[in-house]
């Protein structure tokens, strides 16, 4: 019988304790284990007890067959990219991306003769347009970064799947709880486990889930490349993902009464949130995202952005996202500083947008410290 999510998050994965019969996964630190009937343990081989549990449960969050931790979401995204692509191939991306994954791919693709489009994802007929003889995969992240836009991640999937591309998402800001891709035709998921997956901002990790048929390939290839994890950041990893759903709930529900008291204050520019009714793409949101819309929004404050962050005294400032307690950011001032104005002003980043991270606290509370900052 295959269970809800609220018990796949406590369970999946999860095993006890042979010893001593503790409810819990123990922790295994160990780098070294026998040989003799079993197959070999190692670190890099992405293959030791706490490491297998997290991946285990994320990929049965993910509705996934296998599930990969690495590093860092950098580690996985990059590791996913580079084991499907070479020299002379050419990949599509939609271009509002996580500003890590737009300086990686768009400094270490060219030195590898891989190419690359870059396309406006609200329109999915976007990326058959882009699609060229050499095209190998389809990358998008919904909901994007910073600007909450969605990407039609069923009509994408369709789009690559007729012509045999791959196709990849980063699906860190929906969390699993909210989105699972691979129910909507997507091949490859990627996740920064640093974010929701971790939930307290205080570990980094990356996931992948696929297919055991791709997964084996990705695999071979992470073991080359390295960026494996540990034993304690799994073990508390694994820890973390038994709270993710009630975590997530909490954040989707704060997250959207947060952009409705923010919608209806004058002193408040746009609003970007899909889980509002007039977000432009609120009805493909309330489809793909099941779970609800997630706990990430970003505002325009009419006047001086950074006063107002200075003023607030519950909501923290801070780059990062997904944690358990309220975080604010100016894209301008962090992810968003090595661009251009104009660069910024293209993809729709005002010097006086704020990105908030909603926390787990009570609603009331993280509205009246909004309004005292106001
Ligand atoms: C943080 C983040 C990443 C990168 O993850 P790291 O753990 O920092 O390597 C990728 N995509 C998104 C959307 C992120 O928020």
């Amino acid at each position: 019988m295959k269970h809800s999510k609220l018990t796949q998050s406590v369970h999946a994965g999860s095993h006890g304790d042979p010893t001593f019969k503790g409810v819990v996964t123990p922790l295994y630190p160990s780098s070294a284990y026998d040989y003799e009937g079993q197959a070999i343990l190692y670190p890099r081989y992405y293959n030791t007890p706490n490491m297998k549990a997290a991946s285990v449960k994320v990929a049965a969050l993910e509705h996934g067959e296998a599930g990969l931790m690495f590093s860092s979401g950098m580690s996985a995204i990059l590791t996913g990219l580079l084991t499907f692509l070479k020299a002379g191939d050419h990949v599509i991306f939609q271009s509002d991306l996580y500003g890590g994954t737009y300086y990686s791919v768009t400094t270490e693709l060219p030195r590898l003769g891989i190419t690359y489009s870059m396309v406006d994802a609200t329109d999915p007929q976007n990326f058959a347009k882009a699609i060229k003889p050499e095209t190998k995969i389809i990358y998008i992240e919904t909901p994007s970064n910073p600007t909450l836009k969605i990407t039609d991640i069923k009509a994408v999937a369709s789009i690559a799947k007729a012509k045999g591309i791959l196709t990849m998402i980063d699906n860190t800001f929906a969390s699993p709880v909210n989105q699972n891709p691979i129910d909507l035709g997507i091949d490859m998921v990627a996740h920064s486990g640093t974010k929701y997956i971790g939930g307290h901002s205080d570990l980094g990790c990356g996931f992948l889930v696929t297919t055991n048929a791709l997964m084996e390939k990705i695999h071979s290839k992470a073991i080359n490349w390295g960026g494996s994890s540990d034993a304690n950041t799994a073990w508390l990893v694994e820890r973390s993902l038994k709270t993710i759903v009630l975590r997530v709930r909490q954040q989707n529900a704060n997250a959207l009464a947060l952009a409705r008291f923010l919608k209806s204050d004058a002193r408040i520019g746009n609003v970007f949130y899909p889980g509002l009714e007039d977000h432009p793409n609120h009805a493909i949101a309330k489809v793909q995202m099941p779970g609800g819309f997630g706990g990430m929004l970003s505002f325009e404050v009419k006047g001086d952005a950074l006063a107002f962050t200075n003023k607030l005294k519950l909501i923290k400032r801070a780059l990062s996202l997904g944690g358990v307690e309220s975080t604010i950011c100016s894209p301008l001032k962090t992810s968003h500083s090595k661009m251009s104005a104009a660069e910024r002003a293209a993809i729709g980043v005002a010097d006086n947008l704020l990105r908030f991270s909603v926390g787990i606290e009570e609603t009331e509370d993280l509205m009246a410290d909004i309004k005292q900052a106001l």
